[in-house]
C-alpha cells in the first residue's frame, strides 16, 4: 500500500552540481510534511533557499553545492505520505541569502491540487501516548506530520491550519514551539494540539452533557453492554462490546439490522485470537490507510457467531484514531465499531444530526468539527493484494490515474446502491467517499454536498454529467444541479467493465464479464450476467445468462424463495416447484401462478438472483435481510466444504447472435445430487466458473481477444473470483480485475466517467 517514491520526469544526472534551482513539485505534497522535510534536507546538505506551498504545488528554491545529492535524498527519503506526481526544474540566478526558510502560503487552489487522505495514528505518536511522562499521554487527539486527519477536516487549499476545522483551536506556547521547530516531528503539522489547547471530549446522554470525565463515563456504560456513538475521523461509529450478545442485540435493534455483519475494532493481538491473519493481511491492517480487513475466523469463533452469523469471515480494523486507541486500551476487549447511519445512508458526521440520539444510549463526542464524511474502507486480501469492498477513508480523495486524457471535465453520479461519484479531469479521476444507498433525500443531499466540496477543492466544474441508464435511479436528479453540463447515460454493466479497464490503465479491447444483482439493460429488462467485447471507446454485448422470470421484481431480491421457484419452473421441475411453493402457503401458490403465467414481474439475466435462487433451493435461507445475504452465506457454505471440482452440466446456445449461458441443467443436477449442502454449493461455484471459461473461449476466438476483465458485485465472492481467474489464466487469458475500486456498484462511477469522457475524444 506504499506509494512509489521515484520522481517522474527527471534525470538526476541532468541536474547541475551547484548553483540555484527553482523546482515545482505536484502530487500529494501538501499536508504531508513535505516542506519540513525539504527544510531538514536543505540543512543537511548546507543549502540555502526557500520553500512554499503555491496553489497545489510546492515551490522550492535551493542554492549551494551538492544539488544532485540533495535531489537523490529527496527521491529516497520523501515523507511516507507524499506522492510526487510531477517535478519541473529550472536553473536560476544565485541570490544572496544566509539560510533556508519556509515562506507563508499564498494564492488559491488550482486544478492540479491534491489532498492527502486521513492517515492512521503513526507508531511514534502511539509511543508518546503510552508514555505516562509525556504531555500527550493518552491524549485522544494526538497527531503529527506523518499521521492524523486530513481530507475530513480540510475546508480549502492551500492546506494550512486556518483552512481546516482546527482553526478554532489556537496553539498553546508549547505546541507553537513544536510547530515552528524544524527538528520536531510536528514541524508545520496543521492539526497539532495537546491537552492544553486542543479539542475536548464531551459525553452526552439524552441530549444532556454530563459533567463526568467523558471517556471514563463512556467506558463505564460500554462495560454495561450499552451502545455508545463515538465521534471518529470521518463520522460517528456505534460502539458496543463485540463479545456481548445482549449488547449486540441492542445494537441490532437500534440499527434495525437483523443479520448484517458488524465491523470490529481490536488490537492485533486480540484479532489474532479470533482470526487467522496472513502476512499480507497484517500489512494491510497496519497500513497508514488502516481499512477494515475481512479475515478468516477460527472455527466456531464466538465473535463470528455474534457479529457475523453464518459467515466465515470477520471484518476487523485496528484503532486508527488516537481516541479509539485509548478506548480499546481501557475496554481491553474487541469492540463493534459500525458506522452510525440510518438504513445504509451516508455515515452521520454532523454533531447536530437529529438521527444520532435515536441510534444509541449515549454519545461520546468532541468539538473538532468533521467537514467531510468518510466511512471506513472495507477490504480483503486476494492473491496477497488488497481487494476492495468499499473504498473510502484513507484513500479518498487520492485520484486514480487514467490511460487517456479527457477533453472534458466529467462528473459521474454512480448507481443507486453503494453509490460513489467520480470527478474526472484530464488524466485523473477523483472518486468520492462511500455515500451508500441514494434512495432518500438525505442521501442525495449528502452526495450533492460532497460533490460540491470536491469541485471547490480541486477547482473543477463538470461539463458533462454521466448517469446510470435506469430511469428510476434517484441520483439522476442531481444532474439537474448542473444545468450547463451535458448529460450522458451509461449502461450499468458497461460501466462496471469500463471501471476495471480505467483503473488498470487498459483501454481495451477485452472480453468483459459483468456479474451482479441489478442493472438496467439496453432492452429495458434487468441485466446482471453480461458478456461484452470492446474497450473504453465502446462495449458491445455479445452474451448473457439465460433470462429468467423474476416474480414481483424487487420483492424477489428481498425474498429469494420467489426466484428459486422461478428457477424450478424454468428447469421443468414441476413436482418440485409445487412442493416448494406449498412451503409458503397461499403466498407460495400465488407466486407459482405468476411464474407460470409470467405476469407481474420482469425478465432478468441477473447473476445475483441466480445465486439467490440457488441458495434458497439448497436451503441456506429464504429471505435476504440485507443485500446479498444468501449469496454470502452460500459462499461461506462452499468455502467450508470439501472442494469437489466436478462441474454440473450446462448449455451454451446462440440466440439473436448472442451467446447464452443456460444453467437449467446445472440446477436440475444440483437438486438431484445427494451430497451435502456445502459440497453442492462448492460444485455450483465450480460449474459457474467453468461455464464462464467456456463462454470466453468461444467469444475470445470469435473476437481474437485473450484479455478478460471481471467486474460486478458477484465478484466480491472471492471463491468464484479465484476459480474464474485461475481457469482463465490456465487457458491462456490475461485477467484484469478491480484493484483500486470495488467490483460492486461502488466502482461504477469511474466507468461511467471514463465511457462518457471517451465519447468526446476525437478519433486519432
Ligand atoms: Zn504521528
Ligand atoms: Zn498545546
Ligand atoms: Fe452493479
Amino acid at each position: 500500500m506504499k506509494s512509489p517514491k521515484a520522481i517522474p520526469d527527471i534525470r538526476l544526472a541532468d541536474i547541475p552540481e551547484k548553483g540555484r534551482l527553482r523546482l515545482r513539485f505536484t502530487g500529494v505534497v501538501q499536508g504531508v510534511g513535505f516542506r519540513p522535510f525539504l527544510y531538514r534536507a536543505a540543512k543537511k546538505f548546507a543549502l540555502t533557499g526557500t520553500v512554499k506551498n503555491q496553489g497545489s504545488e510546492v515551490l522550492l528554491e535551493i542554492q549551494g553545492k551538492h544539488l544532485q545529492e540533495f535531489m537523490r535524498h529527496v527521491e529516497r527519503s520523501a515523507p511516507p505520505l507524499s506522492r510526487i506526481e510531477t517535478l519541473k526544474w529550472d536553473k536560476i540566478k544565485d541570490k544572496r541569502e544566509t539560510g533556508f526558510v519556509i515562506l507563508e502560503s499564498k494564492g488559491k487552489g488550482d486544478k492540479d491540487v491534491m489532498v492527502s487522505p486521513d492517515i492512521a495514528l503513526c507508531a511514534a505518536c502511539a509511543k508518546e501516548m503510552a508514555d505516562p511522562s509525556d504531555r500527550r499521554y493518552q491524549y485522544p487527539f494526538t497527531n503529527c506530520t506523518d499521521c492524523g486527519p486530513r481530507f475530513t477536516i480540510i475546508e480549502g487549499l492551500p492546506y494550512d491550519r486556518p483552512k481546516t476545522t482546527m482553526k478554532k483551536f489556537p496553539m498553546c506556547p508549547e505546541c507553537r514551539k513544536e510547530y515552528g521547530d524544524s527538528g520536531n516531528r510536528r514541524y508545520h503539522a496543521q492539526p497539532v494540539s495537546c491537552p492544553n489547547c486542543g479539542p475536548r471530549l464531551q459525553f452526552k446522554i439524552k441530549g444532556r452533557i454530563e459533567k463526568k470525565e467523558p471517556l471514563a463515563a463512556a467506558v463505564k456504560l460500554l462495560k454495561k453492554g450499552k451502545v455508545v456513538a463515538i465521534k471518529g475521523i470521518g463520522g460517528y461509529h456505534l460502539a458496543c462490546q463485540a463479545g456481548n450478545g445482549t449488547a449486540l442485540e441492542r445494537l441490532r435493534r437500534f440499527k434495525g439490522r437483523e443479520n448484517k455483519p458488524f465491523a470490529l475494532m481490536a488490537t492485533m493481538a486480540m484479532i489474532q485470537r479470533h482470526c487467522r491473519v496472513s502476512a499480507a493481511e497484517k500489512r494491510l491492517l497496519q497500513s497508514p490507510q488502516a481499512p477494515i480487513v475481512l479475515l478468516e475466523a477460527k472455527k466456531n469463533d464466538r465473535l463470528l457467531r455474534l457479529a457475523a452469523p453464518g459467515q466465515n469471515r470477520l471484518g476487523f480494523m485496528l484503532p486508527y484514531p488516537p481516541l479509539h486507541l485509548v478506548l480499546i486500551g481501557k475496554m481491553n476487549e474487541p469492540m463493534v465499531m459500525t458506522s452510525a447511519n440510518v438504513s445504509d445512508e451516508p455515515i452521520l458526521f454532523d454533531d447536530t444530526a437529529r438521527e444520532l440520539p435515536g441510534l444509541c444510549d449515549a454519545i461520546l463526542s468532541h468539538d473538532r468539527p468533521i467537514l467531510s464524511f468518510a466511512d471506513d474502507s472495507v477490504t480483503m486480501v486476494f492473491e496477497k493484494e488488497p481487494y476492495f469492498i468499499r473504498r473510502s477513508r484513507g484513500f479518498v480523495p487520492l485520484p486514480i490515474a487514467l490511460p487517456f486524457s479527457s477533453p472534458k471535465t466529467v462528473l459521474a453520479l454512480g448507481g443507486m446502491l453503494k453509490t460513489t461519484f467520480c470527478l474526472l479531469d484530464r488524466e485523473r479521476a477523483f472518486i468520492g467517499p462511500h455515500i451508500g444507498d441514494t434512495e432518500s433525500n438525505t442521501a442525495l443531499a449528502a452526495e450533492k454536498r460532497a460533490v460540491l466540496h470536491f469541485m471547490k477543492l480541486f477547482s473543477l466544474r463538470p461539463e458533462v454529467v454521466a448517469i446510470d441508464k435506469h430511469p428510476a435511479y434517484p441520483n439522476r436528479l442531481l444532474a439537474g444541479a448542473f444545468p450547463e453540463a451535458e448529460v450522458v447515460e451509461v449502461q450499468h454493466h458497461q460501466a462496471h467493465i469500463a471501471s476495471v479497464l480505467a483503473e488498470n490503465g487498459e483501454p481495451g479491447p477485452v472480453l468483459g464479464i459483468a456479474l451482479d444483482g441489478t442493472g438496467y439493460g439496453d432492452d429495458g429488462t434487468i441485466w446482471g450476467g453480461e458478456f461484452f467485447v470492446g474497450g473504453l471507446r465502446g462495449l458491445k454485448r455479445v452474451g448473457h445468462l439465460l433470462p429468467v422470470f423474476l416474480p414481483g421484481g424487487d420483492a424477489a431480491a428481498r425474498e429469494p424463495w420467489r426466484t428459486a421457484l422461478s428457477f424450478l419452473v424454468a428447469a421443468g421441475e414441476t413436482g418440485r416447484a409445487t412442493r416448494f411453493a406449498a412451503r409458503f402457503g397461499r403466498k407460495g401458490a400465488q407466486v407459482l401462478e405468476t411464474v407460470r403465467e409470467r405476469r407481474g414481474g420482469v425478465m432478468t439475466t441477473s447473476c445475483g438472483r441466480l445465486f439467490d435462487g440457488v441458495a434458497s433451493l439448497l436451503g441456506v435461507g429464504e429471505r435476504n435481510s440485507y443485500e446479498g445475504e444468501l449469496p454470502a452465506l452460500l459462499q461461506a457454505e462452499a468455502e467450508r466444504a470439501r472442494p469437489l471440482k466436478k462441474a454440473y452440466p450446462y448449455a451454451l446456445e446462440r440466440e439473436n447472435g448472442l451467446l447464452v449461458l443456460d444453467l437449467r441443467l446445472a440446477i436440475e443436477a444440483m437438486l438431484a445430487d445427494r451430497r451435502g449442502r456445502g459440497e453442492r454449493a462448492y460444485r455450483f461455484h465450480w460449474t459457474l466458473a467453468n461455464a464462464l471459461l467456456d463462454m470466453l473461449l468461444i467469444l475470445g476466438q470469435e473476437a481474437k481477444i485473450t484479455t478478460a476483465a471481471l467486474s460486478g458485485g458477484v465478484f466480491q465472492n472471492i471463491l468464484l473470483l479465484k476459480m474464474t481467474n485461475d481457469l482463465l489464466q490456465k487457458n491462456g487469458f490475461t485477467v484484469l480485475r478491480q484493484r483500486l475500486l470495488p467490483a460492486n456498484d461502488g466502482g461504477i462511477s469511474l466507468g461511467q466517467a471514463a465511457l462518457a469522457a471517451m465519447k468526446y475524444r476525437k478519433e486519432r
